[in-house]
């Protein structure tokens, strides 16, 4: 088979949502890639999730028992070296997640195959195309991988819409592929330590107002908190915010703060830095308010108002009194 194979990903158990985005992807580019769509697990109880793995478009559902309960790099990394052995696929698409680049660009160098991280779109040109950003993210750079018979991608979390998931009444075939993996584990698992969450999950959230510098002063945040609230909204902000300490980290939207798809993205004062868009462009609507007709943020949004965002404020308040 010269076709795509997914590494879904479970963690604690559960089948991680990136599975569902990356079957979307892989979904996209199957016609052109030719062959069959393959979809693998590698987990302690991979048979779990084989159903909901079952999506549509996918051929081949492929779990493979792992000999450790949670996840182990070379435990991945074998088992991923095997699959490519067996199907030799011409791409590979895993999740950009912290346990994906913990084994996929070694199994890529070990191969010579080719690879990528932090992909956000992807094409085909007589072999796979993969966009990302470069020189942190002011460029978008299209990578080819010519020459190389398997190429390895890592997708990052939010940028594809989920597919359905299969409810064990689809085409696929579900496998169970037996490859050795005892004794390959080098490390062992010592346990999960709980990251604070910090006082809101914001990726979760259906309803985003979402401040930025535009806001001025960290006493002028209370009243768009507020505001959020009456909205049935939660609050979000660009990095500035955080950077002068004004707004806890965990509600920074952007590179390097969290990838949020609400149903409802609205921007109050925030410029639409390219750093801002890559965690927020795929909202469902995006709504821009700002004070500059030219900010790069009304070149996404669905709606967008040239108006002053405290007095948008003011409106807003009136009418919800
Ligand atoms: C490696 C790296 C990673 C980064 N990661 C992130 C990230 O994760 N998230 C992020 O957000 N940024 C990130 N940045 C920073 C990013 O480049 C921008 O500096 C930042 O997004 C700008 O935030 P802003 O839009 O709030 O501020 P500004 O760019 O200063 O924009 C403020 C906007 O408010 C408007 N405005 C002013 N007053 C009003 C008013 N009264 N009413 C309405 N509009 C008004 C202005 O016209 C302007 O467009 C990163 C940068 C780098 C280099």
């Amino acid at each position: 088979m010269a076709g795509i194979l997914v590494l879904a990903e479970a963690r604690r158990g559960e089948l991680r949502d990136v599975s569902l985005e990356l079957i979307t992807a892989a979904t996209e580019l199957k016609a052109k890639a030719g062959g069959e769509l393959a979809v693998a697990l590698i987990d302690a109880t991979p048979e779990r999730h084989a159903a909901r793995l079952a999506a549509a478009g996918v051929d081949e559902v492929l779990t493979v028992r792992s000999p450790v309960a949670q996840f182990e790099p070379h435990v991945s990394a074998r088992a991923v070296e095997g699959l490519i052995e067996r199907l030799r696929p011409t791409l590979v698409l895993a999740a950009h997640s912290i346990d994906a680049l913990g084994f996929v660009p070694a199994v890529a160098a070990t191969g010579g195959r080719g690879f990528l991280s932090d992909v956000t779109a992807l094409g085909w040109d007589d072999g796979p195309v993969a966009i990302r950003g470069a020189y942190g993210d002011k460029l978008v750079a299209e990578y080819d991988f010519p020459g190389k018979a398997t190429t390895l991608l890592l997708l990052r979390a939010g940028t594809f819409a989920p597919a359905a998931a299969g409810d064990g009444g689809g085409g696929a075939r579900v496998t169970e592929v037996a490859i050795e993996l005892d004794g390959v584990a080098r490390t062992e698992h010592g346990g999960y330590r709980e990251v604070p969450a910090g006082d809101v999950d914001i990726t979760k959230a259906d309803f985003l107002l979402s401040i930025g510098r535009g806001v001025e002063e960290k006493d002028n945040i209370e009243r768009f908190e507020e505001l959020a609230r009456r909205l049935g909204a939660t609050l979000s902000v660009s990095r500035p915010l955080v950077d002068a300490g004004w707004v806890p980290g965990a509600r920074q939207v952007g590179q390097s703060g969290k990838t949020v798809k609400p149903r409802v993205y609205l921007a109050l004062g925030i410029s639409g830095a390219v750093q801002h868009l890559a965690g927020m462009r795929t909202a469902e609507t995006i709504i821009a308010v700002n004070t500059d007709p030219e900010a790069p943020i009304f070149g996404v949004a669905h709606y967008g108002a040239v108006i002053d965002m405290f007095e948008l404020a003011d409106e807003l308040e009136q009418a919800l009194d």
